[in-house]
């Protein structure tokens, strides 16, 4: 039995809808990242499991029960929300038995289930303080500890880091991803985070305008995504986007022409047509340097990122240049796994290797993958 089945489910706000008809089934065990940009209705949708919104139409099955008419308090799920909402006049200890204590639980239950919780959590020590006294960091483990005491069938986690710094982010990542080791728990996780959605998944869902765009595990995703939303929007820095244009076709093989590279390429690129707009898509670590094989790409160095073990360049490369990607300014994103000399201005070749390469469709559709 799945432990969470979303069935066509809608969600309109007046006339617009936020949710377009999304379906999918979480294995019990699952650790479901849904991402997506801002607005894209992944937030509504967790919601809308926890009971908090009321969908317009379809159905939400929480271990086979239909729950989607039932109150929020019914449905065996506890969700953590992004600003901890902790109650201030409460203890630690109060505030992570409650819900239980609501409940009808004895005093020993609730005793029993804080103490399981503080000790998972590690915030043993601060049992007694009130969350005012708390950092941000551990206000977030007594909001994930209020959510275990209720033993829930599924855990919803609503950008529960996103107030954190970097630095504890990507600890109480390592953290819950330990937790749901260690409780087994089916867990729903929405961010808008790419990196949390791939270090924590099992598997990711991705949303774009209210529709899922893809669903798979984080390197399935990385790997084969199903077109140029998904590939632009996992990895980082992004995958670089170069237009070009099908020249001829012969069988499989098509010759592509892009502006600003004298010569031409030739890959498989199944599906497409003479004189289609296709994009072509290529990883930053794909960019290679010179070589015997590939086209070069000339260009001046624009910008470095030295992250100590590894070195991010941004390359421009005259008329050459990456579009659809507001964070790279049109240069061509180069990474590298160590330390380069390279400066500002410095003249770069980079090859693009057909082997590397992506080819999306017109209409977005990844037609080529690179080979591995
Ligand atoms: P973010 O990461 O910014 O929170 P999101 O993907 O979680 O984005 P939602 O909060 O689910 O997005 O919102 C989806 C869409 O529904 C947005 O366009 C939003 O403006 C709209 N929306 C959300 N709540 C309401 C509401 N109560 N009334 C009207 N429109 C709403």
């Amino acid at each position: 039995m799945r432990s969470l089945e979303i069935v066509d489910v809608t969600k309109n706000y007046g006339e617009f809808r936020a949710i377009k008809g999304v379906s999918f089934e979480v294995d019990p065990g699952e650790f479901i990242v849904m991402v997506g940009p801002s607005g894209c209705g992944k937030s509504t949708l967790l919601r809308s499991i926890a009971g908090l919104e009321e969908i317009s139409g379809g159905r939400i099955l929480i271990n086979g029960r239909d729950v989607t008419r039932e109150q929020p308090s019914e449905r065996g799920v506890a969700m953590v929300f992004q600003n901890y909402a902790l109650y201030p006049h409460m203890s630690v200890r109060e505030n992570m038995g409650f819900a239980l204590k609501i409940a009808g639980a004895t005093r020993a239950e609730v005793k029993a289930a804080v103490e399981r919780a503080a000790r998972i959590l590690r915030i043993e020590d601060h049992l007694d303080k009130k969350p005012k006294q708390l950092s941000g960091g551990q206000k977030q483990r007594v909001a994930i500890g209020r959510a275990i005491t209720r033993s829930p069938e599924v855990f919803l986690f609503d950008e529960p880091l996103s107030n954190l710094d970097a630095a504890l982010r990507s600890q109480m990542r390592v953290e819950l991803g330990r937790l749901h080791a260690e409780l087994s728990a089916t867990m729903v996780y929405v961010t808008h985070d790419q990196t949390e959605a791939m270090t924590m998944a099992s598997r990711i869902v991705v949303f774009n305008a209210g529709r899922i765009e893809q669903v798979g595990a984080p390197l399935e995703l990385y790997n084969r995504p199903a077109n140029r939303f998904v590939a632009g929007f996992i990895g980082s820095p992004r995958m670089n986007f170069i237009r070009a244009r099908v020249l001829a076709l012969d069988g499989e093989y098509a010759t592509l022409t892009i502006a600003g590279m004298e010569e031409s390429l030739r890959l498989t690129a199944p599906g497409v047509s003479v004189g289609d707009e296709v994009t072509l898509g290529i990883r930053p670590e794909g960019l290679g340097e010179a070589a015997a094989t590939g086209s070069r790409i000339r260009g001046t160095v624009a910008v470095i990122e030295s992250l100590g073990r590894e070195t991010l360049v941004y390359v421009d490369a005259g008329v050459l240049r990456s579009f659809d990607s507001e964070s790279q300014d049109g240069y061509l994103a180069v990474h590298r796994s160590r330390q380069i000399d390279v400066k500002q201005g410095d003249p770069v070749t980079l090859t693009l290797d057909p082997e590397t390469l992506f080819v999306f469709a017109p209409d977005g559709t990844t037609v080529r993958f690179p080979e591995r």
